[in-house]
């Protein structure tokens, strides 16, 4: 059995390698229209920050290496032009010699990745305007900042590559304008967490500009780039990198008549192929099974185009293997923070039309009392009957642990409930008897329970203030970082001397700095007759949100 890949680099290198595993005699092809296959795009931006410093390690197979210890062949700077369904082959043209051939299969693996996406704005083709997806982009990104030393540049685009290259270009030294259409950086987060990220950029220089897009890139007489924002706002800069999305490379397959799926992607079923059995698809380029809503969907990251890969291997050699659907588990590093996030968010639940409700807490990833201790705002969000569709975590140290658990309690369909009972390790340096993912299966378990009725960071503005007295339970130092107009201060300590303070004909808007005291303030209201709600991540949320 002969199998043709199309595309040498996450999927496909992943697809082949896996085949060659489980069939020690199947003639395998890899036919990659780029100079290099295997090679780690996520470590792109790093070596143009000079993080990794050896372009080599980006290089993790060579051809040759891949025919030493896999007997694969891999074909370079041969591109897939066109696929001929009827009679099983694929006419290839080889850019080293220009000449046209054909290359029989008798499966085909599609795993031609996604292209950045080039805005129709003038001035996008001009030769200091970047896009980073593989080794040449990033050598030609790294050569432009190496000789020409600019001083500012802009990034559009605040998704994980826009952010990752914000921080790499501020690392040598350029000041960096990141600019974003939507009103945050992030998109797989909600603007709460959002938010916290932009603090955070700010406080490292990045100059922000949000809710504003580009109209156009112009030379200056000076040599540098004149960038107009929708906003008319004008930037000048000396660089320019487009990360604004990719869009999947679909052309052979839509010319070979492949079904496609959203957004251009190829489609496929739970065994990964196409509508044509003999061919899967994989990776961005495909679309595959929403874990959640089982709708089929993209989900453009490394980890799925590589399991898929494999999958697609053991489905070739004749294994019964399915394709469980993704979830959308990433994680990004923005400077010092961690931001981690898994399942669905606000947007896409309220899109599917899912009922559900979030908890925020603001907890520290190991026991205060250990140095070091540094905090995580750790949001999550489930349903009605406790099933858990996403979570989001922005912090410092620790983000990593905990949004994996999340992510390992969707995929084995555990419940908020499960997650107040899960035995995870505990010793001061690592985490706390009641580890952060306890704590919020806590909150959101009394959400559930009606032990605790909250109140979201966006619902205060609109509150009617003669129907609703805000109760701030913080100690009095504590307001100099700030307070929500009109409330009044009754520190948690001492509260039971002072309930003839609270009126009893209006709700309690309770709220304290991270939502716990405000939690416990709740409890002894309730109990004492109020009608009382919590804010939802406390002032914390709060202050960094409106
Ligand atoms: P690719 O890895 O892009 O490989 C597709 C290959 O197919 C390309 O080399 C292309 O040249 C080749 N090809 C296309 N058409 C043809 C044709 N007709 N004939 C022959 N060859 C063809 N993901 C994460 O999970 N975490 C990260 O931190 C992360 N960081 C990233 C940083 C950057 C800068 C980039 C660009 C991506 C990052 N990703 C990250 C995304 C991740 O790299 C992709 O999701 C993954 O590589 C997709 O694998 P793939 O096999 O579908 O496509």
């Amino acid at each position: 059995m002969k199998t043709v890949v199309v595309g040498g680099v996450a999927g496909g290198a992943s697809a082949a390698a896996r085949l060659r595993r489980m069939d020690e005699h199947a003639d395998i092809v890899i036919l990659e229209r780029g100079e290099y296959i295997s090679f780690a795009n996520c470590g792109l931006p790093y070596h143009i920050g000079e993080v990794i410093k050896d372009r080599e390690k980006l290089l993790v197979l060579t051809p040759e290496e891949l025919k030493n210890l896999l007997g694969i062949e891999a074909r370079t700077q041969h591109e897939v032009i066109r696929i001929n369904r009827d009679d099983h082959t694929v006419t290839v043209k080889d850019h080293r010699t220009g000449t046209e051939y054909l290359e029989s299969y008798d499966r085909l693996v599609l795993s031609p990745g996604a292209a950045p996406i080039l805005p129709p704005i003038p001035g996008a083709d001009l030769p200091q305007v970047f896009t980073l997806r593989n080794i040449p982009d990033m050598d030609k990104i790294k050569s432009f900042v190496d000789e020409k030393r600019p001083s500012r540049a802009v990034v559009v685009g605040g998704g994980f590559i826009g952010v990752e290259l914000a921080e790499n270009l501020q690392h040598r030294g350029i000041e960096v304008t990141l600019i974003e259409m939507l009103p945050q950086v992030m998109a797989p987060i909600d603007y709460d967490m959002a938010a916290l990220v932009h603090q955070h950029m700010h406080f490292k220089h990045v100059r922000l500009a949000l809710g504003d897009g580009v109209k156009s890139i112009e030379p200056s007489e000076q040599g540098w780039l004149k960038v107009t924002l929708q906003s008319d706002r004008k930037v000048d800069t000396e660089m320019v990198i487009l990360s604004i999305g990719v869009k999947p490379e679909n052309q052979l397959a839509k010319d070979a008549g492949l079904e496609l799926g959203p957004r251009g992607t190829i489609a496929t079923n739970a065994t990964l192929q196409t509508n044509d059995p003999d061919i899967y698809a994989i990776g961005d380029a495909a679309s595959v099974e929403h874990l959640l809503t089982h709708e089929a969907t993209s989900l453009p990251l490394a980890g799925p185009a590589s399991k898929q890969g494999r999958m697609v291997a053991d489905h070739i050699v004749g294994r019964n293997v399915r394709f469980k659907g993704v979830q959308g588990t990433s994680i990004v590093k923005v400077f010092d923070i961690t931001v981690a996030a898994t399942g669905m968010n606000s947007r896409q639940l309220e899109q599917a039309g899912i009922q559900f409700k979030n908890a925020i807490i603001h907890a520290s990833n190991h026991a205060g009392y250990y140095p070091g201790a540094a905090p995580m705002a750790f949001k999550l969000l489930f349903g009605l009957d406790g099933t858990i569709y996403g979570a989001q975590i922005v912090g410092m140290e620790g983000v990593d642990k905990r949004i994996d658990v999340i992510a390992t309690a969707i995929r084995a369909g555990m419940k908020v409930f499960d997650l107040e009972e899960l035995e995870l390790a505990y010793a001061p340096p690592f985490g706390s008897s009641r580890d952060p993912v306890n704590i919020i299966g806590f909150v959101a378990g009394n959400m559930l329970r009606g032990d605790v009725e909250t109140i979201d960071w966006n619902e205060i503005a609109g509150l009617d203030r003669e129907t609703n007295f805000l109760l701030d339970v913080r100690k009095p130092e504590e307001l100099m970082i700030g307070a929500i107009d009109g409330a009044a201060n009754i520190p948690l300590q001492g509260l039971r001397d002072h309930l003839n303070e609270i009126p009893r004909n209006k709700r309690v808007v309770i709220y304290c700095q991270a939502g716990q005291r405000g939690y416990f303030a709740y409890r002894l209201l309730k109990q004492e007759g109020f009608d009382v709600v919590n804010l939802n991540g406390g002032f914390k949320t709060y202050s960094h949100a409106v």
